[in-house]
């Protein structure tokens, strides 16, 4: 049986150590110390590292995660990621034996070149970086609407029970936006409601799931009418097309405060 275990980093990222409690695989460990700390205080001992896309908020821990357990890196093949031992891409497999564990791995561009995300069927887990957020979506960094739209579609066509363990607790925020773009929908409402009490008792809203996220997170409803209408209302778009729309909300989402 294998458990998921949150370990929060730095101001908002959450790290995720996957175990059976004797030993864990750590998902974009961008800090050491908080991992060493929940690897010791949890009697775990490391067996693999998995790494979603090359940023410092989710690699940096690694050389110090090697000095003291010399794993498997597994990680995108096109990241550019100097330590990655095991370079994976979509139809690969990310197999850890002494976890049982294997997860699919999915090609998810966008928010880098090379993101990739993890998919464990059988556990009803997508780890997936900076690219599918609760009620949101990465930043375009290094790709084009088009890949990051292919991406998310994607990962929407996963079961409605997938738990999205995404990388940061950015949800109250992605939500407001939300509702700015969707007022009337009354699922994502009730998120709101649910989600800020989970905050206002220091409870993650991580992990979601692909239900939640199909029914309230305006970056899987750029296809919904009543989206580009509203986007039409304010003058920023001219057009329904879907691109247009993903982009133009991406772009007003990067200033909206
Ligand atoms: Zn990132
Ligand atoms: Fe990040």
């Amino acid at each position: 049986m294998l458990n998921v275990l949150t370990v929060p980093a730095f101001q908002d990222n959450y790290l995720w150590l996957i175990h059976d409690g004797a030993r864990a695989a750590v998902v974009d460990p961008g800090d050491a110390a908080p991992i060493l700390a929940a690897l010791a205080d949890n009697g775990l001992a490391l067996a693999a590292i998995l790494l979603t896309h090359h940023h410092a908020d989710h690699v940096g821990g690694v050389p110090a995660l090697l000095a003291r357990f010399p794993v498997p890196v597994f990680g995108p093949r096109g990241d550019g990621i100097a330590q990655v031992t095991v370079p994976l891409g979509e139809g690969d497999t990310a197999r850890i034996p002494e976890l049982g564990l294997a997860m699919q791995v999915i090609d998810v561009p966008g928010h880098t070149r090379g993101h990739i995300a993890y998919y464990s069927p059988e556990n009803h887990w997508l780890f997936c970086g900076d690219t599918l957020f609760a009620g949101g979506c990465g930043r375009l960094f290094e790709g084009t609407p088009e890949q990051m739209v292919n991406s998310l579609d994607k990962l929407a066509t996963l079961p409605e029970q997938t738990q999205i363990f995404c990388a940061h607790e950015y949800t109250l925020a992605n939500l407001r936006f939300a509702n700015e773009i969707e007022p009337d929908n009354i699922q994502l409402k009730s998120r709101i409601r649910h989600e800020q009490s989970k905050r206002d008792q220091g409870t993650p809203t991580v992990p979601s799931t692909i239900g939640l996220e199909k029914a309230t997170n305006p970056f899987l409803r750029f296809r919904e009418p009543d989206v580009a209408e509203r986007l039409m209302q304010r003058g920023i778009i001219s057009t329904g097309e879907p691109i247009a729309v993903f982009a133009a909300l991406r772009e007003w989402k990067n200033s909206y405060r």
